[in-house]
């Protein structure tokens, strides 16, 4: 395109890319979601459509986009993990949270009629911020996954019990014995695992045995640094975008989850 004297205007846009080498997070979050799960009659503490709703849109997220190695969500907030490695669009923080809440918000409200088939949505219509923060080390990611893991532990268990307070509270003395036994001394382990720990979605391919990889990495490690050569490398490109992509509800504060998968931080 021919230069025109309006073209200086391009010099006010501010340079906005992320630190290299760093994990990027995009943290989104459903705006004033608390008003819509009153809205849409969201079961109380956890709407179990309403959160298979969010790992769907998120699932569609990591199909679109390579370079998410893995995704953790819990009530109407999801963290997406971009490897430390990604290019994508030069980094730049605007371009990658704007494309990661347009895409999950535009599959959000393209799937809502599978989970909700009976409340068809109607304005306003919902939507996500976003944020882009970077962790220099694997142990400021995991930190960091934890965190969120953490924070849903404690919000559920209040939530449930807050709930069982409400229910509780509304009945006659007599009833309130069996209420606290059938519902309030739910032995907590027996609620459902998404509620608890939240959802993590991911690339799935063969689980290492534990104990197994690490030795081999660090004898690979010691005796000669492994250069993949670029077919292989290649070929890791394909296996990677074939793998199925799934959600499960497991803990990630622990070691377990990631030492069985090491490609994920890897
Ligand atoms: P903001 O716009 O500042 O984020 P918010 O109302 O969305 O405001 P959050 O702190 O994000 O506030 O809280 C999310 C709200 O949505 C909580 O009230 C939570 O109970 C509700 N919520 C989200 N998902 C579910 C679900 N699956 N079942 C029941 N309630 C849910
Ligand atoms: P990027 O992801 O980098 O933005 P892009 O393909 O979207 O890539 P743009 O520079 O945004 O590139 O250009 C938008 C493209 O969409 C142009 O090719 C433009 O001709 C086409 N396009 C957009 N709106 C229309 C329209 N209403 N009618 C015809 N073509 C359109
Ligand atoms: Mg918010
Ligand atoms: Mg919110
Ligand atoms: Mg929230
Ligand atoms: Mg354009
Ligand atoms: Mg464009």
């Amino acid at each position: 395109m021919a230069n025109s004297k309006f073209e200086y205007v391009k010099h006010f846009e501010q340079p906005d890319n992320l630190l290299p080498n760093t994990w990027v997070v995009v943290r989104i979050d459903g705006r004033g979601f608390t008003k819509f799960a009153t809205k849409y009659a969201f079961e109380k503490p956890n709407d179990k459509r309403a959160l298979d709703l969010m790992n769907a849109a998120a699932r569609a997220v990591l199909a679109d986009c390579q370079d998410i190695t893995i995704a953790y969500g819990i009530s109407d907030e999801y963290s997406f993990v971009f490897h430390k490695s990604t290019a994508l669009f030069e980094r730049r923080a605007s371009k990658l949270v704007s494309t990661v809440v347009s895409t999950f918000t535009a599959y959000y409200i393209y799937l809502w009629s599978t989970y909700f088939p009976d409340t068809p949505l109607t304005t306003p219509l919902p939507s996500f911020d976003g944020r882009a923060v970077c962790y220099p080390s694997v142990q400021n990611l995991r930190d960091y996954m934890s965190w969120r893991q953490v924070d849903c532990h404690i919000n559920n268990l209040y939530n449930t019990t807050f709930w069982a307070l409400i229910q509780l509270g509304g009945t006659r003395a007599a009833d309130k014995n069996e209420i606290l036994f059938s519902r309030f001394s739910i032995n907590y382990n027996n609620e459902p695992e998404m509620y608890k720990k939240g959802s993590v979605v991911f690339r799935d391919y063969e689980l290492v045995e534990p104990g197994t990889h690490n030795v081999a990495q660090e004898i690979e490690g010691i005796v000669e640094p492994v250069q993949q050569s670029k077919t292989q490398t290649e070929k890791d490109k394909k296996r990677r975008s074939k793998a199925r992509i799934v959600v499960e509800h497991l803990d990630i504060v622990g070691d377990d989850f990631w030492d069985r998968r090491p490609w994920l931080l890897s």
